[in-house]
């Protein structure tokens, strides 16, 4: 006989998936209900009404997409590209390489711009490249998880609207953590993701987009509408407005997520109740004290690491607050600490990817996980496990330090409030 699965708790300081409140995980046990109910389609309902605020949008359309992160940008992606568009696509971190990739899978024609990793671009530079290059739409990443760096995005925004490009966002690290403001920053279609700083499980991409998306999609939906029913005849169909997914075709979506309700897939029932009492404990929180928090934590952990003897990864004018990216001393086996803290302490904090792989850890400080307990037990730890591995780290500074900055930044609050 298998034994039931008992997970053992954890401390997780990973850019994702992070800690989930008891009170999200208590809602997803809740018993399930039909799709077309209507206690179920006023859930869904509230769902938009809060997503609208969570990305201070007032698009008509803010819903989630069933599947991880990745899948709302697909679904964005594969619904507005039409082959042959031109998609310029700013890397700055290998999440940059998806939006790539994605784009190029849509059959676009993809123009790349990379800069090196651990810092971004300077607003102006990729201006020029949408002067230059003319295209259709430009994707690009809010906060890069793989390199812990932010890029601003309201003059590129502001650039795109007058130059008449549609501007796609992955906000998915950054929702619920760092300010996102779809509409002030004229952003067209963002992307965000549940199991990051809005702290519910991994399985559902909240999107929003506006009117300028969503007419580009629904002159592929017509088309395709008459090529199935016949109606437009061979001679005239455009192949390349067919929207090659089913499942990620927001023209559907939108539909089922209309008051119409037209049937498409079956709601995530359990992930919605999940996403809901999320989204109704951030908008509790509210959004700016939200952002407080978590730059609140990250000041205390970036003063300990400092302390501590560590240094930080990357041109710290564009460090993402949510993520902090650690070089790995000289002479430290990076995986060996992170299995000595998982193994003795409980607690996960991140690796990184290509070049950075052995060179950085990276630790979330996100949603639910991004605590002062969290905070001083990971401190402690990492102190404990770096002085057994004869790093030369300076011990009791670290601590001292967070304690210090949380002293500064929360005069008098006591240790519950400072969640
Ligand atoms: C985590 C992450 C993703 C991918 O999310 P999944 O839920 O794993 O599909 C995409 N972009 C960014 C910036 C991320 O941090």
């Amino acid at each position: 006989m298998t034994k039931e699965f008992s997970p053992s708790p954890r401390t997780i300081m990973t850019p994702g998936p992070v800690e989930v409140d008891p009170r999200v995980l208590r809602a997803m046990s809740y018993p399930i209900l039909g799709q077309f109910d209507p206690e179920f389609t006023s859930l869904m309902n509230e769902t938009m009404v809060m997503l609208r605020e969570l990305f201070q949008t007032s698009n008509q359309w803010a819903y989630p997409v069933d599947g991880t992160s990745r899948s709302g940008i697909e679904a964005v992606l594969t619904s507005l590209i039409e082959p042959g568009d031109r998609v310029l696509v700013p890397i700055y971190g290998r999440f940059g390489h998806l939006l790539y990739e994605i784009a190029e899978r849509c059959g676009a024609e993809v123009i790349a711009m990379e800069q090196e990793w651990g810092a971004v671009f300077e607003p102006q530079q990729v201006i020029e490249a949408i002067r230059k290059e003319k295209p259709a739409i430009v994707a690009m990443v809010h906060g890069e998880t793989s390199t812990g760096r932010i890029q601003p995005l309201e003059q590129i925004g502001k650039a795109c609207r007058e130059l008449d490009v549609l501007l796609v966002v992955d906000a998915v690290a950054t929702i619920g953590g760092v300010p996102v403001e779809t509409d002030n920053w004229c952003l067209d279609a963002v992307i965000g993701g549940t199991q990051k700083c809005l702290s519910v499980p991994a399985g559902m991409a909240p999107v929003t987009y506006n009117e300028r998306v969503e007419r580009k999609i629904l002159s592929r939906k017509r088309v395709e509408r008459g090529l199935r029913t016949g109606l437009v005849p061979e001679a005239y169909a455009d192949e390349t407005k067919l929207i090659r997914s089913n499942y990620l075709d927001l023209s559907q979506l939108q539909d089922y997520w209309s008051p119409a309700r037209l049937n498409h897939h079956t709601e995530m029932t359990s992930m919605l109740y999940g996403l809901h009492e999320g989204l109704r404990l951030v908008l509790a929180e509210g959004l700016e004290a939200r952002f407080a928090r978590h730059r609140r934590h990250e000041q205390a952990l970036t003063a300990g690491l400092t302390a501590m003897g560590l240094s930080l990864y990357g041109d710290c004018a564009c460090k993402l607050p949510v993520v902090t990216c650690v070089d790995i001393p000289d002479g430290v086996d990076g995986e060996a600490v992170r299995r000595m803290l998982l193994d003795r302490f409980g607690i996960e904090i991140a690796s990184s990817f290509g070049a950075l792989k052995g060179k950085i850890w990276r630790i979330g400080t996100m949603g639910y996980s991004c605590s002062m307990k969290n905070v001083l037990h990971l401190l402690g730890a990492l102190e404990a496990v770096l002085l057994r591995f004869g790093a030369a780290v300076h011990p009791g500074a670290a601590l001292a330090a967070a304690l210090d900055a949380y002293d500064e930044s929360a005069a008098g609050e006591p240790a519950h409030a400072v969640k």
